[in-house]
Parts: C-alpha cells; structure tokens; sequence
C-alpha cells in the first residue's frame, strides 16, 4: 500500500517502474503473439477430429489420420513449452530472455546458432513500455488507469494476431468486452449506458458498412472480428468515439494499404484490425482532446 501510495505522490518514479514493467508485459505479449493462433489451431485439430470421429457413417480410414494428428501434437499453452530458437531449438536461457537488454547484448542473434532474431521481438516490448508509460501519465496510477493498461497491452496482442493471421481471437476480444462493461459499470471511462450503447453500435456500425459495401461490390471487406473489435472499444469508451475510431482507422488504413500496394504490387490479405487498434489506443489517450478541439473550431 506505501508504495502505491510513493507512485502516486511522484509521478517520475510512477513512469519508470510502469516502463520497466511495460517491457515485461511487452516480452509476454510476444509470446502471446505467436502462441495463441497456434493455440487455435490445436483446438480446431482436436474439434475436428472428435466430430469426425463421432460420425457413425464416416469410414474409420477417413477419421484415424486426423486424430493421430492430434494425439502426437503436444497442446501448446502459453507457459508451455520452454521458449525455443526456431532455427536451432537451442532453448532460451532466463538471461537471455530480458527484455530489450538481451536484444541489444546478443546483437539480434541466437547465442547458439547465430541466426538472427527478430526486430520486432525488441519492437513489441519497446512500444508496450511507451504506451504503458503513456497511459500513467494521463490517467494516473489509479483503477481507470491500471485497467486502461489491460486495455493497451490486450490491444497490442490482437495487432500482432491480426499482422500475422488475420484473425482476432474471440478468446481475447469476448473478455476485453466484457471488461469493458464492467469497468464501466462503475463508470471509470464512461457511464453504464453509454457502454452498452457504445458495445452495440460499435459492432451495428461496422457491419452495416460491411453489408452495404457487399451489396455494391460483391466483395467482402472486413472479417467479424473487426466488428467484434469495433464493439469491444465502444463498450471501453462510449459510442461518442467510435465516429473517430472509425475515420482513423480508414484513414491509418488507406495510407498503408497504399504504400503496401505500391511497394509489393500484390494483393496480400489485409488486416484491418491493427488500424481499429491503434486508432482505439488514441482515442483512449487523446479522444476527448481531438473531439474538443474539433467541436471548439466550430463555436467561434
Ligand atoms: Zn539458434
């Protein structure tokens, strides 16, 4: 309790304790990043395999392949197994493993086998420390600032998953919404009402762009889970934002799509997900801000 107590009396010893721990969440995330889609894919394996071997009239030849699959693969968690080289499975040493500081003392290189790991390992847990430090600083070391960083940290998981797969996991956007509601249930960000209301439109919105943008087109644009993650920020922050959310992430989106398009010429599939991420994480920061100074141009 003192020490809460010290972080909240002195605001440069609260930013450098939640950028220290910014870059072990950062660290985490990156294991969340690459382990939960994998996660998803043992679990559909093993879905699939106890459907199929459940139906009575499917050959027995049909279904034994796909449950030796699943009865050979070790299930994958977050904790286990040990972290390993991908190239070498050299497994990764405790002092190895700090962040940033192990990055920068093995030169972006396996201890064992040299080969070369990741910039954006170094990334993820540098720009978490930033946001985490960011976040303090707006809201405090308080209960609508520690739960904003759940909000932050979540977010930047599912722009990784999203980057890599183009999923959004519903294990990780179905507890952030229901976070949301409970946070503001004790109206931390805003009040109860609002939070419903935001959840709802949040997702209605997307989805009436979607199905227009079909209708005209033909073309699926955006998957559920970028609906899903619409909803999640409007029960977080009300549906007052969701118009910004909205045109910064189209915005964000347009001028990578772009530059993408430009640079590779082809047509890989693009995640929408990390714009309405990022453009969450800035209205979470700075919406009330924006949204004044955008109304304030038209009182004068
Ligand atoms: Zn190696």
């Amino acid at each position: 309790m003192q020490f809460i107590q010290l972080l909240q009396d002195n605001t440069t010893i609260a930013l450098v304790v939640f950028g220290i721990l910014g870059l072990c969440v950062g660290s985490f995330l990156n294991v969340v990043i690459h382990r939960i889609p994998l996660m998803m894919v043992f679990s559909w394996r093993r879905e699939c395999s106890q459907f199929m071997s459940e139906q009575a009239d499917m050959p027995r030849e049909h279904t034994t392949p796909l449950a030796n699959i699943v009865a050979n693969d070790a299930p994958i968690t977050l904790s286990k197994p040990a972290s390993r080289c991908p190239h070498c499975a050299h497994k990764i040493k405790w002092y190895e493993n700090i962040p940033l500081v192990s990055w920068l003392t093995l030169r972006g290189r396996c201890s064992n086998c040299k080969a070369a790991i990741g910039l954006r390992y170094p990334l993820v847990e540098l720009v978490t420390a930033l946001l985490s430090v960011l976040v303090i600083y707006q809201f405090g070391v308080s209960v609508s600032g520690l739960s904003a960083l759940i909000l932050v940290w979540t977010l930047i998981a599912l722009t990784g998953i999203d980057f890599d797969t183009q999923l959004l996991p519903d294990r990780l956007t179905f507890p952030l919404a229901g976070l949301g509601l409970a946070v503001n249930s004790q109206g931390w960000f805003v009040s109860p009402t609002q939070s419903i209301w935001g959840l709802l439109l949040g997702f209605l919105s997307l989805w009436i762009v979607v199905k227009v943008f079909y209708l005209i087109t033909k073309k699926h644009g955006m998957g559920q889970g970028d609906f899903k993650l619409l909803a999640v920020l409007g029960a977080w922050l009300g549906p007052m934002m969701l118009p910004l959310i909205i045109l910064l992430s189209s915005l964000l989106g347009s001028i990578v799509g772009i530059i993408l398009m430009k640079k590779q010429g082809e047509s890989r599939p693009f995640a929408f997900g990390p714009y309405i991420a990022i453009a969450g994480i800035i209205a979470l920061l700075y919406g009330t801000d924006i949204v004044n100074w955008y109304l304030g141009m038209y009182t004068y």
